[in-house]
């Protein structure tokens, strides 16, 4: 029920009242349609398929919006946001079918959604198109089950500098247990539409909040804390393996606290608050640093949505416990980055050594992601001598600085009061934790480059590298994935356009 009501330069603007979903049928991508790469993980252990459907040639249709599952009536969300710290008004689904929903053997259920998969009535000006580059790096962070590269022309400004360049379009399968977001609830109470919200949310708490009675009179408030928690968690996680996200638009937030909508994300090389993913974000609102106080703000927009369904007391009960998210996030942080040390139990000056060891990789430029890694792999009478093989290129990067040699000693002194601990049980501990790979950008550029000349070999490499982040692989080495980074990363640039 979609009805054209403003027009605003031109761009005819589809107001949708009254509903979460609106029918929409995804547009078939030009053909010949090229399968460019499937997850066996997703094909096999959420979605219970047989490699064997991928030989059949109706699969690529399937997942690229040319043919429907039997009885799936594709749909577009209709949601809003705060983007850039603004309320931006009804935002939707502009390019992504949500297919179906699926329980698979083990109960789990989950929402398969095309994206990239044609107009809808919340594109607006948008094409309803992604193209390749966006695509490949969408699906090898999300939940993804596939990637088709198609010849549809699709024309994009990559860089905002005024050339436009025609690309190709691609379509992602991507799955998540629930694609709802903040921005789902707030275009609800924006337009005054209390009795869907109502709705929504109830079903939100029943389908995906198990443990909150459906008649407990405080069910909003438990989940607003809830949420508040886990958000806290997430971007805590994010910080520990130095993920900066890119665009944290409440549109962008999911309501499960899960990590979603991958745009110009990327992992910063060496340690910088200041790290800005996004060369779109100018002012750097969305940099690594900020994004512990961008989840708060994001939070307080939540509340605002749930404002109207709570009584003051409720109100004045959520915003006290809004007031506990910085002391959450600390803690987790906390915890996160005292694992990524090796450290068991708790010690006074443990904060201290882990802003220590920070403040050196700031410093020295050390690669992030390697030196805690290094760190997980070598001995500790290695770490005293401090003399490092070049297969320790990180940890000797850090070691140039004229304070390693001090937080070193904190660091062996606070691992000998762990009791009877050796260097395999502290190492497997700390490789369990610290990755050996991660998606650097100019990994995600080597695979871009040669999928868009139709080589897909690097996306399965990539794909098949990150299902085991910490385990040390024979072709992720050759590729140089875990080796300091060449100097051509340093010039990469990603934008918002895709
Ligand atoms: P994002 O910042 O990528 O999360 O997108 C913000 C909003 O713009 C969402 O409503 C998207 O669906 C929409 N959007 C982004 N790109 C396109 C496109 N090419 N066509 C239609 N809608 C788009
Ligand atoms: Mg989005
Ligand atoms: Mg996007």
């Amino acid at each position: 029920d979609a009805l054209p009501l403003d027009e605003v330069d031109g761009n005819v603007i589809h107001t949708v009242k009254r509903s979460v979903f609106s029918e929409s049928q995804p547009s078939p991508l030009k053909e010949p349609l090229t399968l460019a790469a499937v997850s066996q993980d997703v094909l096999r252990n959420i979605l219970d398929l047989n490699e064997s459907v991928i030989q059949n040639e109706e699969f690529v249709r399937c997942v690229s919006g040319g043919k429907l599952f039997p009885g799936s009536v594709p749909l577009a969300h209709r949601y809003g946001g705060h983007q850039f710290g603004y309320w931006a008004g009804q935002l939707g689904d502009g390019r992504a079918h949500l297919l179906g929903e699926y329980t698979n053997r083990k109960g789990e259920r989950w929402e398969v959604q095309l994206k990239g998969s044609g107009k809808t009535p919340y594109s607006r000006s948008g094409d309803g198109r992604a193209v390749i580059r966006s695509s490949v790096r969408e699906f090898l962070r999300s939940e993804a089950l596939s990637l088709v590269v198609s010849e549809e022309p699709v024309w994009r400004d990559p860089f905002y500098n005024g050339s436009v360049i025609k690309e190709r379009g691609a379509v992602v399968l991507r799955l998540a247990k629930s694609w709802f977001r903040i921005g789902s609830l707030e275009i609800l109470t924006r337009t005054g539409e209390l009795d869907v919200l109502r709705t929504l949310l109830d079903f939100v708490i029943k389908e995906h909040f198990k443990s909150i009675g459906t008649n407990d009179p405080e069910k909003y408030v438990v989940f607003f804390s809830r949420v508040l928690n886990e958000t806290a968690h997430l971007i805590a996680h994010w910080m520990s393996v130095g993920f900066a996200h890119g665009v944290c638009n409440t549109d962008n937030f999911s309501l499960l606290s899960i990590t979603f909508d991958y745009g110009p994300f990327g992992f910063m090389e060496s340690y910088d608050p200041n790290f800005v993913p996004n060369t779109s974000d100018d002012e750097g609102r969305y940099s690594i640093g900020a994004q512990a106080n961008v989840g708060l703000f994001n939070l307080q927009k939540l509340l605002e949505a749930l404002k109207p369904l709570l009584t003051s007391d409720q109100l004045s009960q959520s915003q006290q416990i809004l007031r506990e998210y910085p002391q959450i996030y600390h803690q987790r942080f906390h915890e996160l980055f005292k694992a990524k040390l090796g450290f068991l139990g708790n010690e006074e000056k443990d904060s201290y050594v882990i802003a220590f060891l920070l403040k050196l990789m700031e410093d020295t430029g050390a690669d992030f992601t390697m030196t805690f890694r290094q760190l997980s792999e070598v001995t500790l009478s290695r770490l005293q001598k401090g003399s490092f093989a070049p297969s320790l290129w990180a940890l000797s990067d850090l070691s140039s600085h004229k304070h390693f040699r001090d937080w070193v000693q904190l660091y062996l002194q606070r691992l000998s009061r762990i009791m009877s601990d050796s260097d395999e049980e502290r190492q497997h501990r700390m490789q369990g934790v610290n990755p050996r790979y991660v998606l650097r950008n100019w990994m995600a550029e080597s695979a871009i480059r040669k999928a868009e000349k139709n080589d897909y070999s690097e996306v399965t490499l990539l794909q098949k590298t990150l299902m085991e982040p910490f385990m040390e692989q024979e072709e992720a080495e050759r590729a140089g994935y875990a080796s300091k980074p060449p100097s051509w990363a340093q010039q990469l640039r990603v934008s918002c356009s895709s």
